[in-house]
């Protein structure tokens, strides 16, 4: 491991123009006639040859009748997706969280595919496709209504001749190296999510004993706990998050950095951790994930609204109430609107801010309009809260003294209203 690290970073000088000359060599053969979805080029190495190869790679190879995932599960736009890419030469995988739910006889919300093509690549297969992202640069694929996340295999970002980018802290912040199957295995969070399913042979490739850890109930993290929270600290929530939601157990060496390093969430930008924490409220879990957050000292300074709410008795009440509502409707499949849990977790905020503006002599609903916009100013923007669901909260927020007025204090009547059950 040292070694093929030292050797990473001490390879000498033209490894990108070598790099470049294999990759080339490799993708010419099926470069001149690769078909659009449809066509058909049996390019592809057969089940038994790629069996051989992961071997070769240090995978366990899991066979249909050990795993039992029911291929009908699958969606038919990620088998789509995989049978383009072979059919054009290359090696597609079902990987990460949908081969994870599978295996734990849950329905995934959606299918991540990986593949040794490049975005390019993958956008000349389908059609209807488009690269985005820049941290990531990844590929969706449409069929119908449904959208089919592609991503090239990840290399190391300590390889020099790629795009990435990291801080003095260790942080990730560009990852645009690709790498091979053994690379994108290592990069991954945790064991659990790094098997690859493979629906043509039935196989699922097994890099780091994910398979025998998701039998054991475990969530263990891949490599050096420290090392990978330093390179990303949101990693921090997910091991929170989906602890929560699968019911899987914390490794102990996965878990024992966490409390000292939490102060590292600080650094990742507020936009990304908003997007986590959407995640872990959206997830049907987030009373378990919030008390997990207190127990793990992940809460404070994260979000800065639940630091507030949560010291106060009645904010906690009101808090865990809408949690508790929004746990419920997205578990019985309902829908359930950000915006509505968010001015929730900040009504708390506006309210102060209100009496304080009525205290100053203001009338009710000029007082109220000015304490929206001071909290909003302020705590959303450092949420990162998205404008489309500001509007909302206004809105929301706006209806509060009207219930004041007809039924005295009520800080319960937001979470009663009808909109609050009416979802997006
Ligand atoms: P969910 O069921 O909530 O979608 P997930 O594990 O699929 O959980 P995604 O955010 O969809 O989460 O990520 C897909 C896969 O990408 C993960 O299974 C994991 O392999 C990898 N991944 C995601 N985030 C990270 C990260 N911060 N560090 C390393 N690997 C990650
Ligand atoms: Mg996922």
């Amino acid at each position: 491991m040292i070694k093929k690290l030292l050797d990473r970073i001490f390879k000498p000088k033209n490894s990108k123009a070598e790099r470049a000359k294999t990759e080339s060599a490799k993708a010419e053969p099926s470069q001149s006639n690769r078909p659009v979805l449809g066509t058909k080029k049996p390019t592809r190495k057969s089940a038994d040859a790629s069996k051989h190869d992961a071997n070769k790679n240090g995978a366990l190879t899991i066979t249909q009748k050990n795993h039992q995932i029911d291929r009908k599960l699958l969606s038919s736009g990620a088998i789509k997706t995989i049978e383009g890419l072979q059919k054009a030469g290359f090696e597609a995988y079902i990987v990460g969280g949908a081969v994870r739910d599978l295996l734990l006889k849950r329905i995934p919300k959606d299918f991540d595919i990986a593949t040794d093509a490049t975005p390019e690549e993958v956008n000349r297969v389908f059609r209807r496709s488009r690269i985005i992202g820049r941290r990531f640069r990844l590929v969706h694929v449409l069929f119908g209504d449904e959208t089919i996340e592609v991503s090239t295999f990840r290399g190391s970002h300590l390889e020099a001749d790629g795009d990435s980018k990291v801080t003095d802290s260790g942080r990730i912040i560009r990852d645009n190296v690709f790498g091979s199957i053994v690379d994108d295995a290592l990069r991954r969070d945790f064991t659990a999510n790094a098997l690859y399913y493979d629906p043509s042979s039935q196989d699922v490739l097994d890099f780091h004993h994910g398979f025998a850890d998701i039998q054991a109930g475990i969530l263990r993290m891949i490599g050096e706990p420290e090392t990978r929270y330093a390179e990303d600290p949101v990693r921090m929530l997910r091991v929170v998050r989906l602890s929560a939601k699968l019911g899987l157990k914390i490794d102990p060496a996965t878990q024992a950095p966490i409390a000292s390093m939490a102060d590292l969430l600080q650094d990742v930008p507020p936009s990304r951790l908003f997007d986590e924490m959407l995640k872990l409220f959206l997830s049907g879990h987030a009373i378990e994930s919030v008390s997990a957050l207190r127990v793990q000292h992940l809460h404070h300074g994260l979000l800065p609204m639940l630091d507030v709410v949560l010291e106060q008795p009645m904010g906690e009440r009101f808090v865990m109430l809408a949690l508790q509502n929004t746990d419920d409707r997205i578990l019985s499949g309902k829908s359930a609107n950000p915006s509505f849990l968010f001015a929730t977790l900040l009504w708390h905020e506006v309210l102060a801010a209100w009496e304080t503006y009525k205290a100053d002599g203001h009338p009710l609903i000029p007082a109220m309009h000015m304490a929206m916009s001071e909290v909003i100013a302020t705590q959303a923007e450092k949420l990162a809260i998205h404008n489309r669901y500001t509007a909302t909260m206004k809105e929301i927020w706006g209806l509060q003294p009207r219930f004041e007025q007809r039924a005295g204090k009520r800080p319960f009547g937001l979470l009663t209203h009808p909109r609050y059950r009416s979802g997006v």
